[in-house]
Parts: structure tokens; C-alpha cells; sequence
């Protein structure tokens, strides 16, 4: 009897993996160019982070796995919500750390944060315009949406379209910097309306870039959907897998403004549903911060 068991479990055992072989585009989640993490690290990331993100990968890999039998169970379910969204605990503040903060799919706003101190996998430069020179930080994005970002400004170039990017990847501490300075400037209320809170901005995951055009003397201002840039920005960024994250008339869900430049990786298959039924990031996980 325990082994007839033991012989059923190697056979589903088999069958998930060559599942998992065979159908990447099932997952979403996890893209090709990411799985390398060892190979394709940053130079600035240490041994020891390499050995953190390889342990993480496994992990990773077994949770696809459980969820890819959990979704064959439930073929019913419309939509595939990842089960860690289930598994996330408010603290007393009602803020939420979120779980697998290197998902691709993750969610992060007023109410959901990353891990104190997170630092995204495989951050690269970009090779795309920017409204600067320097080779810093802002100019860094997930190496996962990187290539894309590259296929959103050569798309973009092929239909005369002179889109310049302006702020990709910001770290826990500099966001601190920033929020720091607003509440010593103007008082926490009035930062807390304007700037993210540490942990709390999209920039942290290395997944969103800022993008602008010259029509706007590079500014990230709402007059950028008025160009012919932010035209073919708003019309075409899904077909490249991103996002207008923070879209108008939908302030109460997302607590942000309208931004017309700001857009968020979360690969071309979410990316399309997002945009053809108009949803938000929120909307599309039913998960509202307020
Ligand atoms: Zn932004």
C-alpha cells in the first residue's frame, strides 16, 4: 500500500515537472532571463546575496510548483490570485510587509510594503535614454524588465515616438532621504500625502520607470499625456508588458494622483488583461489599500 502511494506521488511528481518544462508561459511570474541569478548577478552583489537569491530561487520554484497543482484543482478560478496575497498579516497599523517582494506581479502602496532594507535581484542599466548622464541608481531596473523596457523604446522609436527615461530604481535608504527631508521641509502630514513613506514606492522594486519627452522639458508632469508621447505611451505600454500604474479617476484605489509617466513592469499576458478591462494593480488582486 505505501508503495503503490509512494509510486503515485513520483508519477504526479513527474508530471508537474515536465508540466513546468514544458508551459513557462503558464507561471507569469518568474521570467526566463531572471532564473539565472547566478550566473547573470550584478558586479556590486556579494557571494553571500548570490547564495540568499539561489535558496530563494528553490523556494521559489517549489511555490510555482504547489501553485501550478493548486490551479489545476481549481479550474474554476477565474482568476489565478496568488496564494501569499492570502497569507499576508497587517501589523497593528493595518500595513502589510508584503510575501515574495521579488515576484514580478508583487503589489506595493500606501498600505503594502517591502521588507525593511529590500534590495531587488539583478538591477542593470537599462540600455535606453535618460534625461541625465550619471550612471547611478535611477537609471537601474530588474534585469526582468529591462529587456522589455528596451522593446518599449525601440517600439517607440520605430513610430517616431522620442520617449526619454528619467527615474527607474530608488533604494530603501534614499526614499528614506527623501521623506526624511519633506517632514523636516513641510510636516509629516503633508509628506505623507506627497512622497512615499521608505518601503512604500513602486521605484524600490526595480520593476517601474518614469518616462518623459522633451514636448514637457522632461518633467513628470500630467501634460505629458497630452503629447504625442504619452499618447502612444498610454495606448501601447501593455503590448511590452507595463502598465500606467497610477491612471486617472482611480486616486481612491491606487492613493495616488494621476501619472501618466510612470510605468510598472508586470509582464505583456497581466499587462493586457490590466489595460483592456482597465483595471488597476489593486482592482486586478481585489486587494483595495484603504
Ligand atoms: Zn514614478
Amino acid at each position: 500500500m505505501q508503495n503503490k502511494k509512494l509510486w503515485l506521488l513520483s508519477l504526479i511528481l513527474i508530471f508537474t515537472l515536465s508540466a513546468c518544462q514544458n508551459d513557462d508561459s503558464a507561471k507569469g511570474k518568474e521570467e526566463p532571463g531572471e532564473s539565472n541569478t547566478a550566473t547573470e548577478q550584478n558586479e556590486n552583489q556579494t557571494n553571500d546575496n548570490q547564495e540568499d537569491s539561489q535558496k530563494q530561487n528553490q523556494q521559489e520554484n517549489q511555490d510555482d510548483e504547489k501553485q501550478e497543482e493548486e490551479s489545476n484543482e481549481q479550474e474554476n478560478n477565474e482568476k489565478n490570485i496568488p496564494d501569499r496575497f492570502e497569507n499576508e498579516v497587517p501589523d497593528e497599523n493595518g500595513i502589510i510587509t508584503v510575501l515574495e517582494p521579488k515576484a514580478t506581479d508583487i503589489v506595493v502602496n500606501k498600505k503594502r510594503k517591502l521588507p525593511d532594507g529590500y534590495v531587488p535581484p539583478n538591477l542593470v542599466y537599462p540600455d535606453i535614454p535618460f534625461s541625465f548622464d550619471e550612471k547611478i541608481d535611477k537609471r537601474k531596473m530588474r534585469k526582468v524588465a529591462a529587456g522589455p523596457i528596451e522593446e518599449l523604446f525601440k517600439g517607440a522609436e520605430e513610430a517616431g515616438i522620442d520617449l526619454v527615461a528619467v527615474s527607474g530604481y530608488r533604494s530603501y535608504a534614499t526614499q528614506k532621504a527623501i521623506f526624511n527631508r519633506n517632514v523636516q521641509q513641510n510636516g509629516e502630514e503633508h509628506a505623507k500625502m506627497y512622497s512615499a513613506m521608505p518601503g512604500h514606492s513602486e521605484h524600490q522594486t526595480g520593476l517601474t520607470m518614469d518616462v518623459s519627452t522633451v514636448a514637457v522639458t522632461f518633467q513628470l508632469v500630467e501634460d505629458f499625456r497630452e503629447t504625442e508621447e504619452g499618447a502612444w505611451l498610454a495606448k501601447h505600454a501593455h503590448e511590452y508588458g507595463f502598465i500606467i500604474r497610477y491612471p486617472k479617476g482611480k486616486e481612491d484605489i491606487t492613493g495616488y494622483a494621476y501619472e501618466p509617466w510612470h510605468i510598472r513592469y508586470v509582464g505583456k499576458e497581466m499587462a493586457t488583461e490590466i489595460y483592456e478591462q482597465q483595471l488597476t494593480l489593486e482592482e486586478y488582486f481585489n486587494l483595495y489599500p484603504n
